[in-house]
């Protein structure tokens, strides 16, 4: 007779747990490194062999073979394949990362930024012979501009940390203009920043202050006002926070700033909770770097691309890096070089910036209009507070229950009772087939989850989603920790050693010895 488990788990536990001859699961094909399955005799095109020649190279040249893994063109192709099928995706399912809009990408958007017109342009050819680009980037920068209520944007940085970076550089040059270089040095950031705030700010040679937050996880204004004085620079805010919550007192502490001769430059990582619905120009921001792979819709994560145009107050604008676009007589000119008597903080980047990123990000906020941009905002901000509103019962929120943004932060006070911990959840959803949200950041709430769903996905898929995590969580109350502990189980790989692998990274492939 079969020694039936009593539980359903369990017989899940025991069949997966059994390993197969080939370590293959179902479908889910192994995939070793490319050096253990290519080898050196090996090629995928046919080559003559090379007549004796004599080597040039002097005392580089090479007396081993180099050991290149060779395949044939199938076992090329599978290999790649079984990567790609490996790499979770927001076109493989819900993608909650909180803080990094992982939103549906268009494919119109793709299908502009090939357009041979925009694809094949080098950014060395003569501006001549590329005015519809820049044209195009003209267009870019006047929607952002448009979107955030500001007079002037520098479109060249390449990332959000970039942005960041550029707009402490313009804020630095005018605090220098002003002849406070070696009073002002103090950069005021709040505890639920972003890692890249305080770095940027150092990077850029400034003094970095912690802002507490106060009950509501909101800047605690008290606590704020004191550390204001003529030796702060700026603050780095970001709205909404990555608690997800408004800075409702964003005018006051905007105000604050001017009032102690300090700019405001604000985080715009989150600007897919607002477009349309605020302009942070109308709020006393005077530099906001706006993450187009987030906001407006290209594929990133996994290192990029990223773009992130940073937008200026009227306060900055004469520090902006080149280069920049100018409107002459004969149509848009890139100034790549400013004059020396320009207050300009100097030259941001090489080229003007990712052209692909530019093609992409117009082509959503086109096909969008003004108005699909404000409602793709409502939507992200809607589906938000619907899973907040679906989980709140089982699921603490550090900062008490109100509605939320475009993400929603729990922590891990309801799981203290079971003894699992936020890493536990997270990688028991694995094993349900989601991508988990953000864990442990923001650094202000214990255990954070935090969970961005974005205005992508479908009421059934909202709901799919809270089923799955309400199924877990009550799997956790009652305390069936074999789900959680040691998981993901049905995961081609088991919970792997995060701190090792970051401590301790095998970068390099040795050949093992013979057997
Ligand atoms: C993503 C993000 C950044 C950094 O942007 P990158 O484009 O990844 O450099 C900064 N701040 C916040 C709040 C973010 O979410």
């Amino acid at each position: 007779m079969l020694n039936r488990p009593e539980h359903p788990l369990e017989a899940r536990d025991s069949f997966h747990g059994a390993r197969t001859f080939t370590s293959n699961r179902g479908l889910e094909l192994e995939e070793p490194l490319i050096f253990e399955i290519g080898r050196p005799e090996t090629t995928g095109v046919d080559l003559d062999e090379p007549e004796p020649f004599e080597s040039r190279l002097g005392v580089l040249e090479r007396h081993s073979p180099i050991g290149l893994p060779g395949l044939s063109e199938p076992e090329a192709v599978r290999h790649y394949v079984r990567l790609s099928q490996k790499n979770y995706s927001i076109d493989a399912g819900l993608y909650p990362l909180g803080s990094c809009t992982m939103k549906h990408n268009p494919r119109l958007n793709e299908a502009m930024a090939r357009l041979p017109g925009f694809a094949d342009i080098h950014p060395l050819q003569p501006q001549s012979t590329v005015p519809g680009a820049l044209e195009l980037i003209g267009e870019v920068a006047r929607w952002l501009m448009t979107l955030t209520g500001m007079p002037a944007i520098a479109m060249s940085p390449k990332a959000g940390a970039h942005g960041e970076a550029c707009g402490m550089m313009a804020i630095k040059s005018a605090i220098a203009a002003k002849g406070e270089a070696s009073t002002r040095k103090i950069v005021l950031v709040p505890e639920s920043a972003h890692g890249t705030n305080p770095a940027s700010a150092t990077l850029i040679g400034f003094d970095v202050r912690p802002v507490p937050a106060g009950p509501d996880g909101r800047v605690d204004l008290q606590a704020f006002r004191a550390l204001l004085g003529p030796e702060v620079a700026a603050i780095m805010l970001t709205n909404p926070n990555t608690c997800g919550l408004f800075e409702s007192d964003i005018v006051e502490i905007a105000d604050a700033m001017h009032a102690v001769g300090a700019y405001f430059y604000c985080d715009g990582a989150n600007f897919n909770a607002i477009v349309g619905k605020a302009r942070p120009g109308d709020l006393g921001v005077d530099a906001m770097h706006i993450n187009l792979h987030k906001t407006f819709s290209t594929p990133h994560g996994g290192g990029g691309p990223g773009a992130g145009p940073v937008v200026l107050s009227r306060r900055l604008a004469p520090f902006a890096p080149a280069p920049f676009l100018r409107q002459e007589e004969g149509g848009l000119r890139l100034v790549e070089h400013t004059r020396d008597d320009s207050q300009s903080f100097g030259r941001m980047t090489a080229f003007h910036g990712q052209m692909g990123m530019f093609v992409r990000a117009l082509s959503y906020m086109a096909s969008h209009g003004a108005d699909g941009l404000r409602q793709a905002s409502e939507d992200a901000v809607l589906s938000a507070n619907y899973i907040r509103a679906s989980l709140n019962d089982l699921m603490s929120q550090p900062f008490g229950d109100a509605p939320c943004m475009h993400e929603v932060l729990f922590d891990d006070a309801w799981l203290k009772p079971t003894g699992l911990t936020t890493l536990d959840f997270a990688k028991a959803m694995i094993d349900e087939g989601y991508h988990p949200m953000t864990i442990y950041f923001p650094l202000v709430a214990h255990g954070a989850m935090l969970i961005e769903p974005t205005e992508s996905e479908s009421k059934a898929s909202l709901d799919l989603f809270i089923a799955t995590l309400r199924d877990l969580a009550q799997a956790a109350l009652r305390g069936e920790t074999e789900r959680f502990i040691g998981a993901p189980i049905h995961a081609p790989r088991r919970r792997l050693d995060e701190t090792r692998a970051a401590r301790n990274p095998v970068l390099k492939w040795t050949k093992p010895a013979p057997k």
